[in-house]
């Protein structure tokens, strides 16, 4: 029996995804560009999908790019943002808490001569859309936030910051990286207000392999990859009809369960919460965060290595951070300045639709174990 409380790093796919699968590769495998039947079928169901998804995402069908996964997706939008804003200037605007998928370019793009601004956090993971105003030049290109915060579930303010950039009338195009948002908390491109917005497959309960970029309607943006002129001709290749027929599936039955999915996470994450107040006292809480599907916290002079070790010998499957880092103490943890104690000992708990009462318990049972039965590491 596991118990996997995991799922910011990745979900098990939803077995109605796993049959859109099958039957796309058993049945509609056709080329959705061939001109006979087999391939005309398949078009039409990749009408369908993408229509699917972007009912879930809550924008138009043809401002939806199928990717083969958020970093595609991410770092497609930044480098595309600059390309199409190339006379604005070059100055980028980011946090310092988001995914590598964001700072990796970025970084790569100070390589080249770009400058880039990465807004600090206070002590809970909380950015404001005052940081980012202050930080706006004439020669701002793009500002990049994510709406969910993979480690911290905080919530950033990208609305306040869409309507930062109209009121000032800054040129900078806004993206969005709403991975961890997508299917956790309600909000749409539009609502938001940005110009380019990534989601991936993996997250919501589809396969990986498999992501979108929204690109706002009457935005120009240049091919990612020239070839046969798919997806509108911004990214070539034959289309991945398993992985896009599972990712719409996904997407679809978490639109239509979200209110009640949202609750059932935010209960559990509450009684977590609770729990771990009476039961590990030495387990300490980082941060709320308003998405109720992430969990940080810290088993204060433990190391988390040790305890993520220690829980999954007994089938219960947390994170010491993002998984991402394999290892590498976290940058997000870095920039929130916790004590050492408490940086060592993070914990990242993540719930899904599909968290069980027993998975909980097992949970506070396990970190009640490690807290009792391990050494403290600290010196
Ligand atoms: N952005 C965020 C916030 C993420 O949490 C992740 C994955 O952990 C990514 C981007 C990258 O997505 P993918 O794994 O689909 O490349």
């Amino acid at each position: 029996m596991i118990h996997y409380l995991d799922n910011a790093a990745t979900t098990p796919v939803r077995p109605e995804a796993v049959q859109a699968a099958v039957e796309a590769m058993t049945q509609g495998w056709g080329n959705p560009s061939s001109r006979y039947e087999l391939g005309t079928k398949a078009a039409a169901r990749m009408k369908e999908w993408r229509g699917n998804v972007a009912q879930a995402l809550g924008c138009l069908p043809e401002e939806l790019f199928f990717t083969s996964c958020g970093t595609e997706g991410d770092n497609w939008a930044i480098q595309s943002a600059l390309e199409v804003n190339r006379r604005r200037g070059k100055h980028i605007i980011t946090t310092a808490i988001e995914h590598a998928a964001v700072l990796e370019p970025c970084r790569e793009l100070e390589r080249r001569g770009y400058e880039v601004t990465y807004l600090e956090p206070d002590r809970q993971g909380n950015i404001t859309a005052a940081q980012v105003e202050e930080a706006m030049r004439p020669d701002t290109a793009l500002v990049s936030m994510m709406l969910v915060n993979n480690e911290l579930g905080a919530i950033l303010p990208v609305g306040e910051v869409a309507q930062v950039i109209r009121r000032t009338g800054c040129p900078a195009l806004l993206h969005c990286d709403a991975v961890q948002g997508f299917l956790k908390i309600p909000f749409s491109p539009k609502k938001l207000g940005v110009d380019l917005l990534t989601v991936s497959g993996h997250k919501i309960h589809a396969p990986k392999g498999v992501g979108a970029l929204y690109v706002r309607k009457g935005l120009k943006l240049p091919p990612l990859i020239w070839g046969g002129g798919q997806e509108e001709g911004l990214r070539s290749g034959t289309e991945a009809t398993a992985q896009i027929a599972a990712f719409a599936a996904a997407a679809r039955l978490g639109r239509q369960t979200l209110e009640e999915d949202m609750a059932h996470m935010a209960r559990l994450k509450e009684e977590t919460v609770r729990r771990l107040a009476e039961e590990v006292p030495k387990a300490k809480l980082l941060a709320q965060g308003g998405a109720p599907h992430i969990l940080a916290i810290s088993l204060v002079g433990y190391k988390s290595e040790v305890v993520v070790r220690f829980l999954s010998d007994r089938g219960v499957y947390i994170s010491s951070g993002s998984a991402c880092h394999k290892g590498k103490p976290s940058h997000v943890f870095a920039a929130l300045k916790l004590p050492k104690g408490e940086r060592d000992g993070v914990l990242r708990i993540s719930f899904s639709y599909d968290t069980k009462q027993e998975d909980v318990d097992a949970l506070i049972e396990g970190l009640k174990g490690a807290s009792e039965k391990l050494f403290p590491s600290l010196s």
